[in-house]
């Protein structure tokens, strides 16, 4: 028999987790996506980085000092967090729960180790890794947006390979090489695990 109408809560919303190594096409994507989901929410990410040109506060991340940051991981502000390329990047505990009892799905952009600590947390989120067509086509794109310095992308290529290396936690892999046909393979996976959107 089932619960009486009015006790019946809701199903919270569901958790969709993307990491790729920088510069794959992760932020391009999940732009795709939620053009093509306008029920989804995006998690804005806390970071210590400063912003890229064209970046704008709220919206990409909100960009703290290293002092508020700390202070927010002594606080329990973050559902996970991790250092990344020399800075901090976290996201907020306060906004999943939210979300997620109102019943709104979510989109995260993390890292790896940020990903491992929230399927611990959240053993029910889909994860999601997006993977160059190769580490050429990687280097191309990296030098193409013309956001970091050589060393830097130097840095970014040594950090793809030992990412890439832990794809085996993820539940899928989408490769990015057409753009159009990663974004309905992502939109498909989304379709799959959460019906209402
Ligand atoms: P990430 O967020 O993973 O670091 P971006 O979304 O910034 O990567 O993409 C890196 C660069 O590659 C950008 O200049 C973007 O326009 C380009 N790009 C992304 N996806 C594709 C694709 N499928 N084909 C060609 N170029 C792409
Ligand atoms: P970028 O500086 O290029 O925007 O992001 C660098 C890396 O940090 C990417 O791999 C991105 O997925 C990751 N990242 C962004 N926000 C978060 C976050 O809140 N937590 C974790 N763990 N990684 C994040």
């Amino acid at each position: 028999m089932g619960q009486p109408e009015d006790t019946v809560s809701p199903a919270k919303g569901q958790l969709f987790i993307v990491s790729a190594p920088s510069g794959a096409g992760k932020t391009t994507l999940c732009r795709e996506i939620l053009k093509r989901f306008p029920r989804m929410r995006y998690s804005v990410s806390h970071t210590t980085r400063v912003p890229r040109e064209g970046e704008k506060p709220g919206k990409d991340y909100y960009f703290v000092s290293a002092e508020a940051f700390e202070a927010g991981i002594a606080d329990g502000l973050w559902a996970e967090w991790a250092r990344v390329h020399d800075h901090y990047y976290g996201t907020s505990v306060r906004f999943l729960d939210e979300a997620r009892e109102n019943g709104i799905d979510v989109l995260l952009d993390i890292d790896v180790q940020g990903t491992r600590q929230m399927i611990r947390r959240f053993p029910d989120s889909i994860t999601v890794f997006i993977m160059p067509p190769s580490p050429e086509v990687l280097r191309r794109r990296l030098n193409g947006r013309g956001t970091e310095s050589p060393e830097a992308i130097e840095r970014r290529m040594t950090a793809a390979r030992q990412e890439m290396a832990q794809r085996g936690i993820y539940r899928y892999t989408v490769v990015n090489d057409d753009l159009d046909v990663a974004v309905a393979k992502l939109a498909d996976i989304i379709h799959c695990h959460s019906p209402r959107n």
